[in-house]
C-alpha cells in the first residue's frame, strides 16, 4: 500500500438522509466496487478516455502557445464523419502549450529533446481526441480493484490505430495549411516532416503502436452509467442509484459513452440539473 494512504485506527461514520457520490469517473466506480454495491449486469467501471494524439508544428514566427485563451479554436469536421457505428472520429483542438505538459508529451531524449524545447515559443500543438464507446472498435476500458488500489485496463484496437493515422494526417495537413514550416506527429523515432507531401507519405507508412505512439488522455468519463435500462446503467437519468434508495451519483462517471467533446461543461450542466431536482425531492418529502 502506498505510504500516506495507510488506514489509521480512526473510524468515522457519516449518517445522512441521502448520499451523493462525486469522486469522478475512476473513483466513483472503485468506491462502489469496494462497498459491494449490487452490480448484477456488470456495468460498474466501464470507462472512456478520448484517447488523444498530438502533432507538433514549428512556425518561423513566435506562436507563444502558452499565452492567451487556451483551446479556444477547435474543429468538429471529423467527429461524426463516418457515423456512430463507423470508423472512429476525432475532434481537433489547439491545446495550450505549457512547458511541463509539452515537455512530457514531446518525443526524443537528451539533445534532440532539448533542441525541440529550445524552440518552444515557435511550437504549436494540435491534438485529436478520438471519441470512444460507440462500437466494438471502441469498447472503452474497465476499472478493476487490485489488492491495495485499482487499475484501468484500456485496450487500443486496430480501429483505434486506423483512427489515429487519419487524425495524424488531418493534423499535419491543417498545420502546413496554416503556415507551419515543419510538422512532427508525436511518435517515437520520427523526424520533422518538411512538407505536406512528405508528411502524407510518411504518416501513411507509419507503424503506429503502443509505447512508440504517444497516446494521452485528460478526459475520464463513464464507470457508473446513467439510463433507465438497468441492464446498461447503474443510475437513472437523474443520477439516482438503481440499487440503493438513498444514493445519487453526480460527476462524469454517469456518461454511458465518451462525449466526443471536452466533458467539463456537460458535467456542470447535468449535475446542476440533477442536484436541483434532488434538492426539490428531498425538501418536498421532509
Ligand atoms: C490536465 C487536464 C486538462 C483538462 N482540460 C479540460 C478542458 O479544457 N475542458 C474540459 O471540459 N475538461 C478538461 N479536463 C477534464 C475535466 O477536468 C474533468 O472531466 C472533470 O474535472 C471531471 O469532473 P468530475 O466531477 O467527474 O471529477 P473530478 O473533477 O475528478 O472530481 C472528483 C473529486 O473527487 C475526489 N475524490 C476521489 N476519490 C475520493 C475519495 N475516495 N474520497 C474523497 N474524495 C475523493 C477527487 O480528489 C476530486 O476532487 C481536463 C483534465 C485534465 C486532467
Amino acid at each position: 500500500m502506498t505510504e500516506g494512504f495507510k488506514p489509521t485506527e480512526l473510524t468515522i461514520t457519516f449518517s445522512a438522509k441521502h448520499y451523493i457520490l462525486s469522486a469522478g469517473a475512476i473513483h466513483t466506480p472503485t468506491i462502489l466496487m469496494r462497498s459491494n454495491t449490487p452490480d448484477p449486469h456488470k456495468q460498474l467501471g466501464k470507462t472512456f478516455l478520448h484517447p488523444s494524439l498530438l502533432s507538433g508544428a514549428m512556425f518561423s514566427e513566435q506562436i507563444n502557445g502558452h499565452s492567451g485563451a487556451p483551446q479556444s479554436i477547435y474543429s468538429d469536421e471529423f467527429v461524426w464523419q463516418d457515423g456512430a457505428a463507423g470508423e472512429l472520429g476525432y475532434k481537433l483542438e489547439v491545446a495550450p502549450v505549457h512547458p511541463v505538459l509539452i515537455a512530457s508529451k514531446t518525443i526524443g531524449y537528451g539533445v534532440s529533446h532539448a533542441q525541440l524545447m529550445a524552440n518552444f515559443n515557435q511550437m504549436q500543438v494540435t491534438i485529436a481526441l478520438i471519441r470512444d464507446g460507440f462500437n466494438e472498435q471502441s469498447p472503452g476500458g474497465q476499472v478493476r480493484l487490485t489488492d491495495d488500489s485499482f487499475a484501468l485496463d484500456y485496450p487500443l484496437t486496430e480501429g483505434f490505430w486506423r483512427g489515429a493515422k487519419r487524425a495524424f494526417l488531418s493534423m499535419a495537413e491543417l498545420q502546413f495549411a496554416a503556415g507551419a514550416k515543419k510538422v512532427l506527429p508525436m511518435h517515437d523515432g520520427l523526424n520533422f516532416f518538411d512538407s505536406w507531401n512528405d508528411a502524407k507519405q510518411g504518416i501513411n507508412q507509419l507503424d503506429l503502436g503502443l509505447i512508440k505512439t504517444i497516446v494521452a488522455s485528460a478526459h475520464v468519463m463513464g464507470g457508473c452509467a446513467m439510463g433507465e435500462d438497468k441492464t446498461q446503467a447503474m443510475v437513472d437519468s437523474y443520477g439516482h442509484s438503481h440499487y440503493l434508495e438513498n444514493l445519487s451519483v453526480m460527476d462524469g462517471s454517469v456518461f454511458p459513452t465518451s462525449l466526443g467533446a471536452n466533458p467539463q461543461l456537460s458535467i456542470y450542466g447535468i449535475v446542476a440539473r440533477n442536484a436541483t431536482a434532488l434538492a426539490q425531492k428531498l425538501t418536498q418529502s421532509s
